[in-house]
């Protein structure tokens, strides 16, 4: 097979949510496994909807999931002159034809179809005519009226239409604008591509871009439609299931690797393994393992994705994310030594950058207030001496390590009649305020000697 052409051309009329990452993805992925090109298509011919801000959301989307692409972006709207080329194409193989029914009358046909619960469709009326162009002239395609269209989708199999079921639709606006399905089947045919993979809400598009590629006597593409993305409650994936756009979710904290993991699975599968690094996706994605069925978004997984990430990621790279993500809760830090230590101790709890930070917040400030019940049932006058001891037996520790700490501990216990979850649990909350943490000796080697002095003392205060 000839190296394949993907697309991914996504309309800048909202913010980059997950369906579209998906389709980019699964794009991006075809085109890397069989060693294709992946060209990135802005579709920002909706001159009202389309907005630069939106455009630049999804080209840093894009860059922030590490989906590169190998050319482009191009735009719709600096290629009018091309649209123009092949409308008048199609005008001159008798293709197309001018219409100037007034857009009131249409609206008008259009309602009454809606009200007789019919399909609105145009009533031929200009199909005849052989109006030239003009002025508040639309271009129109002349659709056959018999026969089928139908191809054989790689993820869906075959499919047919009725061409009487199809009508004559606009190719080019009265305004010069081309529609969508025009401007889409001309890009396609002059960038080549050679794989037409998008979500299936498309399918009853297709039937109508491959009559114009047949009136054009161009090559058809391969399509592929993907099923949709649900909520857990099985609707149409929206805003309400959660965050609406891809920045969302790293403004929350999560990892592009984990997030490329978990729209992978959107769909498409290998055997039953969940975890993939990206050479592997690379290496096993292909369209036959697409399935028909739409699949569910599922937030605990990517959460669980997530926190695997953030255990599999090199502290070192994760120090530099976490800083800004406690600049967020008021925490400035410089990336340093300790930094590194403190990811490592939250690694393997955090399933979220910002969740990381907050975890993170007692190595930075003291913790006040202590978990109400926790401090009531461990800060008590019983447990006050065993506190003083380690605090003095601490003050006189030869080295301040982790197994010096932990030695010390092991000593005072033997020598109390506490046990020690008790003990560790009063230490805890003093240095952390809660009674879950990272190791307790690896906290107090990273928070020094005199912080956690300070600490002891405050917590022997509150002990009653
Ligand atoms: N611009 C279209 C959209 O955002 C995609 C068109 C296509 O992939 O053919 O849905």
């Amino acid at each position: 097979m000839a190296a394949p052409r993907t697309r991914f051309s996504p309309s800048p009329t909202g913010y980059f949510h997950i369906g579209g990452a998906r389709t980019a993805l699964f794009n991006w992925l075809y085109a890397r496994h069989y060693q294709g090109t992946f060209i990135l298509r802005i579709e920002d011919t909706d001159m009202e909807r389309s907005q630069k801000l939106y455009e630049d959301d999804i080209l840093a989307s894009l860059q922030w999931l590490g989906l590169d692409w190998d050319e482009g972006p191009y735009r719709q709207s600096q290629r009018l002159d091309t649209y123009e080329f092949y409308a008048r194409e199609l005008f001159n193989r008798g293709a197309a034809y001018y219409c100037d029914c007034p857009p009131e009358v249409l609206e008008q046909q259009r309602q009454e179809a809606l009200a007789k619960k019919e399909k609105p469709r145009y009533n031929g009326r200009c199909r005849e005519r052989r109006l030239a162009s003009g002025p508040d002239r639309a271009l129109r395609f002349r659709c056959p009226r018999q026969g089928v269209t139908h191809w054989h989708d790689l993820t869906k199999g075959p499919i047919a239409f009725d061409n009487a079921e199809l009508d004559d639709l606009v190719l080019v606006r009265a305004d010069g604008v081309p529609t969508y399905n025009f401007a889409v089947v001309v890009d396609d045919i002059t960038m080549n591509i050679s794989h037409v993979i998008r979500g299936d809400d498309h399918v009853p598009n297709t039937p109508r871009q491959i009559l114009i590629y047949e009136a054009l006597g161009a090559t058809l593409p391969q399509f592929a439609h993907i099923p949709m993305i649900l909520g857990p409650d099985r609707a149409k994936l929206s805003k309400r299931h959660g965050a609406p756009s891809v920045m969302d979710y790293k403004k929350m904290g999560y990892l592009p690797d984990a997030m490329v993991n978990f729209l992978a699975r959107l769909g498409w599968s290998h055997g039953d393994q969940e975890i993939f690094s990206r050479e592997e996706l690379i290496r096993f994605f292909t369209l036959e393992h697409v399935g028909k069925a739409a699949s569910i978004f599922d937030t605990e997984k990517l959460s669980w994705l997530n926190g695997h990430y953030l255990r599999e990621t090199p502290a070192g790279k994760l120090a530099p994310l976490l800083r800004e993500f406690l600049a967020q809760i008021g925490i400035q830090t410089e990336v340093s030594e300790r930094l590194l230590k403190i990811v490592r101790t939250l690694q393997p709890r955090a399933h979220t950058l910002a969740d990381m930070a907050e975890q993170a917040r007692f190595y930075f400030q003291s913790p006040r207030p202590y978990e109400e019940k926790a401090a009531a049932k461990f800060l008590t006058p019983a447990i006050k001496p065993v506190l003083q001891t380690i605090s003095q037996r601490l003050a006189q520790l030869p080295a301040w390590t982790e197994t010096e700490i932990n030695a010390l501990f092991q000593e005072v216990q033997k020598d109390s009649d506490r046990k020690m979850k008790e003990i560790a649990q009063a230490v805890r909350l003093a240095l952390t305020g809660r009674t879950a943490s990272p190791g307790l000796y690896e906290i107090m080697e990273i928070l020094g000697p005199e912080e956690v002095q300070r600490r002891l003392q405050t917590a022997m205060e509150a002990c009653r």
